[in-house]
């Protein structure tokens, strides 16, 4: 296996800098201006850990592709870590959001495309009533109070590393002594975490009875794979034995489809032929236009309706104004009916199966001690040889020099890969140069990194 040099990649990494400097000249000025009137510079603070002195600044989008202020043009792979999946601007949705604006965008009131979608989501996820939301946190925040007020207990249960969004429960890891607490970064939580959470690791089904044997835990909160410290498959037997063991103990089981939809048209919940009590997804339902949404089995409904005072639902927790509004929903109908079809994925993991095969014949090649993982349409390499088990042994795979290398390579070349870990997603309109332009570059950094 070979090894590298370290002083050399810091060179790399210095050129590597420069050159995003000479070519993203208007994007450098852009940046400075917003400083004087952005928090950090940037509309959300996260903007600003992209590599690079200051994050590409976007003129357009279309398809898979999108072109700077510069005038550069990108493969994008990164699709908006997942809220850009149906591809930038598909026309459907367009034209879609496009009526539905001109005709009314929030009123309060429901519209005909809100069943539409209703049914569409049990098609795909099986569980048959849903509720819509703008974001996917909220979708999630939405079904733990949910649980808690079915199951009449306070703790919520998720795996070790996750990532469900801005969920206070759920912003967690495990310490060195095996003590659920706040993870590093977390700003302001509201009370120490092991008040609310416990967390166990993916695959760890002994960790996951000790957690749900009190039986003070309401729900189990997790994706059928970890997505957000790259990607962490269960090993075989898994779901089914976490399903067994929230109904022993009377838990209740959310799964988070919001990256792992990645698996297919009704992600990992149809793939595998899991049985959630509660279903939640977002990102990528409006091709962009925010909505997210959360699924209910037919058991759980029967005890909302017996158990919830409708009369005070304007106050209980669970809303939001623009919550099932008419532009949302018509931006999902277009695009779940016409752009993230289920022969759309088919195509999807095509390419993602071809992103797979060329990374992995590139580290093959080099003898490199590096490794590729795939869900469908989403692949992630890491740069260690070993396959992460569970969520501490993926987040010791991440490397501080490696990683922001290769997306700063990728970036210079025009080739965007999601930021915080290595991962490419296809979209319908995402093509096999697309993905072949990435293994070009690819082989050529890790031929630089070898000094070949
Ligand atoms: N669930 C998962 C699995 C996610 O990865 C994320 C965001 N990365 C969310 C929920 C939250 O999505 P949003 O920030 O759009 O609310």
């Amino acid at each position: 296996m070979k090894t590298i040099d370290r002083s050399h990649l810091k060179e790399l990494m210095q050129r590597e800098r420069q050159l995003f400097r000479e070519r993203h000249p208007e994007s450098g000025v852009l940046a400075e201006d917003a400083k004087s009137s952005l928090l950090y510079g940037v509309p959300m603070n996260w903007m600003i850990r992209w590599p690079g002195d200051y994050p590409v600044f976007v003129d357009r989008a279309e398809g898979a592709h999108f072109w700077d202020v510069d005038g550069n043009e990108f493969v994008d792979l990164c699709l908006g870590d997942t809220g850009g999946m149906a591809g930038h601007a598909p026309k459907a949705a367009v034209d879609a959001v496009a009526a539905q604006s001109a005709k009314g965008i929030t009123l309060m009131l429901p519209t005909a495309d809100a069943a539409w979608v209703g049914r569409e989501m049990t098609r795909r996820f099986g569980v048959p009533y849903w509720q819509f939301t703008l974001t996917a946190t909220d979708a999630n925040r939405f079904v733990i109070r949910w649980s808690r007020s079915i199951t009449g207990r306070t703790k919520v249960a998720v795996h070790n590393w996750c990532y469900h969004g801005s969920v206070d429960e759920s912003l967690i890891w495990i310490d060195e002594q095996g003590r659920t607490v706040a993870r590093e970064g977390n700003v302001g939580a509201p009370v120490p975490l092991d008040q609310t959470t416990r967390a166990v690791e993916i695959n760890d089904l002994e960790g996951l009875e000790a957690a749900l044997a009190n039986r003070d835990v309401a729900a189990c909160l997790i994706e059928p794979a970890l997505t957000n410290i790259g990607i962490v498959l269960p090993e075989p037997g898994y779901h089914e034995a976490v399903r067994e063991l929230c109904t022993k103990y009377g838990t209740l089981l959310i799964i988070d489809e919001t990256h792992t939809i990645s698996a297919g048209p009704g992600g990992c919940t149809q793939a595998w032929n899991l049985q959630p009590d509660f279903v939640t997804i977002g990102k990528t339902l409006g091709a962009g236009v925010p909505s997210a949404a959360y699924g209910i089995s037919a058991e759980l409904v029967e005890r909302i309706y017996a158990g919830t005072d409708i009369q005070r639902a304007d106050v209980g927790g669970i809303g939001g104004t623009l919550a099932g509004n008419a532009l949302s929903l018509a931006a999902m109908r277009a695009t779940l009916g016409e752009v993230l079809t289920d022969a759309a994925f088919e195509r999807m993991i095509e390419l993602g199966e071809r992103f797979e095969r060329a990374v992995q014949e590139v580290i093959s090649s080099r003898e490199l001690p590096w490794h590729v993982v795939r869900l469908g349409c989403r692949v992630e390499y890491l740069f260690r040889p070993e396959v992460a088990k569970n969520g501490a042994e993926a987040a010791a795979g991440q490397d501080e020099e490696l990683d922001p290398f290769i997306h700063l390579y990728m970036l210079n070349r025009g080739v965007l890969i999601t930021p915080f870990h290595n991962m490419a997603l296809m979209s319908p309109a995402t093509s096999a140069a697309d993905v072949d332009r990435h293994t070009e570059l690819f082989g050529q950094a890790a031929d630089g990194l070898i000094g070949r």
